[in-house]
């Protein structure tokens, strides 16, 4: 596995397309991102499986 994937997703503020930088060295993640489109700040939580893709889902933060 890489140390660090890019993953594409959906700003849940702005609905653009945004790509998050995720650091695969925690099975479980959650932290507040602001969005580069809309700078509005985003919950994310990553999963890291031990085999397959990442998971990741981000929410309104403060909403
Ligand atoms: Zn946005």
């Amino acid at each position: 596995m890489n140390p660090v994937e890019y993953l594409d997703t959906h700003c849940p503020w702005c609905a653009e397309m945004i790509s998050l930088e995720i650091e695969c060295i925690e099975p479980e993640q959650e932290y507040i991102e602001d969005c580069p489109v809309c700078c509005a700040p985003m919950l994310v939580s990553v999963r890291i499986p031990c085999a397959g893709p990442p998971w990741l889902q981000v929410e309104r933060e403060g909403g």
